[in-house]
């Protein structure tokens, strides 16, 4: 469905658990070919997608606004990380050095072997990116793929098949499979061929996967929820701060893993923080997200907005909030809760829509303490002039990806992952092949 209007986009096909089984087969069949590839001709086939897409942008940043409902200007972003992804991941096709390592009697040294099949399932929020920051560096490091998209946004992903297939990746290598979770993804994980599940997505279905990789030692890279802080220190540049912190929650509608939903204002600043936040979230622009000038697209599902609306009862203290269309499409304004308790469920669980909390803290004890008070452990902002005390935060944040004075969260040439119930593993970045591959050491005697 387009969620911006309620249409039909396309019918596609859910696949069986026998046809993952066949897809399966024909991935392991085509597993040799490709890890003996010589490096050079895989990281060449990968940079000739790569370009592939680049030149795809408007093609695919159009499906994507028309089966995610994303900003035309973000889904255009999207693509080109899929561009770039790959681009970055075939170059460290040819740095996938092991170790020399002294040892007595001879030589030690290490291999970075690939896997063999690779599943790789992927959300609803950012069909595009996360499928890459899974499929191009299990295909760098010469592994095959099975990858199967989230129910609501498969159309982006098929796409991108059909460009490996042109750009040269041979048949059967990178799989895509629509299909339901329950369905084609439990058998993703439960295969026996498949050595590695790379899952983006819920706490509570990452969880689900680990318990059934556990029985067969399957590796996994889970990539899940988050309740991400905005702290604010008194003495941040406040304007600027305050005037960021709203985008960090509402850019993708709050569909983000790594959304700052929980904004912790020092005490003295409270008042002045909400008032150059107000004119920010009321001026933001939500509606046809093909229209250049709109900041907020819809919701991806009906089940999406209900399920934020139930955080948004009646009564609820709305502090302030935007406009959103009303009729056909599933909306929801940005909205700001306060006064909020960190005992109140919009505070702690992931809301996944565009709904921040704002709640004052004391010092800087009292803001470690509130950051690190959920579950989750993704990303996090802190805003301060002052050095040591934007380390110390830094440091004392329980969270994979901390930004200093600034929102950003994902650079696929950094490590991108969570802490606590937020993830396992770590995905982009100069590891990020090393997360495909198993670890062989050799030793070769020198002896007569
Ligand atoms: P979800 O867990 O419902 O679904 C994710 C994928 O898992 C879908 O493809 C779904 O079909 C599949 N799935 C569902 N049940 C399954 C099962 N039993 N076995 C195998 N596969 C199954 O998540 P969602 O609602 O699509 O995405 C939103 C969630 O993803 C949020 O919690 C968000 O924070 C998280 N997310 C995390 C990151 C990150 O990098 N940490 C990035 C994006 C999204």
């Amino acid at each position: 469905l387009n969620p911006a209007t309620e249409d039909v986009v396309k019918t596609v096909h859910m696949a069986s658990a026998d046809e993952i089984d066949a897809v399966v087969s024909k991935a392991q069949s085509a597993w040799p070919a490709w890890r003996d590839l010589a490096p050079g001709s895989r990281a060449d086939v990968l940079r000739k997608f790569a370009q592939l897409v680049s030149e795809s942008n408007e093609e695919l940043a159009r499906l994507e606004v028309l089966e995610a409902g994303h900003t035309i200007g973000n889904a255009r972003w999207e693509a080109q990380n899929v561009a770039n992804v790959l681009n970055y991941m075939a170059g460290g096709v040819e740095r996938l050095t092991g170790h020399q390592i002294p040892v007595a009697g001879g030589i030690d040294i290490t291999f970075h072997e690939a896997i063999g099949v690779v599943g790789i399932i992927v959300p609803w929020n950012f069909p595009m990116p996360v499928a890459a920051w899974g499929f191009a560096p299990a295909l760098a490091a010469g592994n095959t793929v099975v990858l199967k998209p989230a129910e609501t946004t498969p159309l982006t992903a098929l796409r991108l098949a059909e460009l490996a297939l042109e750009a040269g990746i041979p048949e059967n290598v990178f799989n895509v499979v629509p299909g339901f979770g329950k369905v084609a993804g439990q058998r993703i994980v439960d295969h026996p061929a498949i050595r590695k599940i790379c899952f983006t997505g819920s706490t509570a279905v990452g969880t689900s996967i680990m318990q059934a990789s556990a029985s067969q030692l399957k590796r996994v890279t889970l990539e899940l929820g988050g309740k991400s802080p905005t702290i604010i220190f008194a003495d941040a540049d406040i304007e600027k701060a305050a005037k960021a912190a709203p985008g960090a929650v509402f850019d993708n509608s709050g569909q983000d893993c790594c959304a700052r939903s929980r904004i912790l204002v020092q005490r003295s600043v409270y008042d002045e923080v909400l008032a150059h936040m107000e004119p920010v979230v009321k001026g933001m622009h939500t509606g046809n997200p093909a229209d250049e000038s709109v900041d907020m697209g819809p919701l991806i599902s009906a089940l999406q907005r209900d399920r934020v609306k139930s955080f948004v009862p009646d009564g609820a203290p709305v502090l302030f909030q935007g406009e959103a269309p009303t009729g056909k499409g599933f909306w929801f304004p940005p909205t700001v809760l306060a006064p909020i308790s960190e005992s109140d469920i919009q505070y702690s669980q992931e809301i996944f829509g565009p709904v921040a909390v704002v709640i004052p803290f004391d010092d800087e004890a009292d803001a470690i303490r509130m950051a690190n008070g959920t579950d989750y452990g993704l990303a996090g902002s802190i805003w301060t002039r002052d050095v040591g005390r934007a380390m110390r935060m830094a440091r004392g944040v329980e969270s994979g990806v901390i930004s200093i004075n600034s929102h950003s969260a994902v650079r696929y040439w950094t490590p991108f992952g969570g802490f606590k119930k937020s993830g396992i593993g770590r995905e982009l970045g100069p590891h990020a092949l090393e997360a495909f591959t198993e670890t062989k050491n050799v030793f070769i005697s020198t002896e007569d």
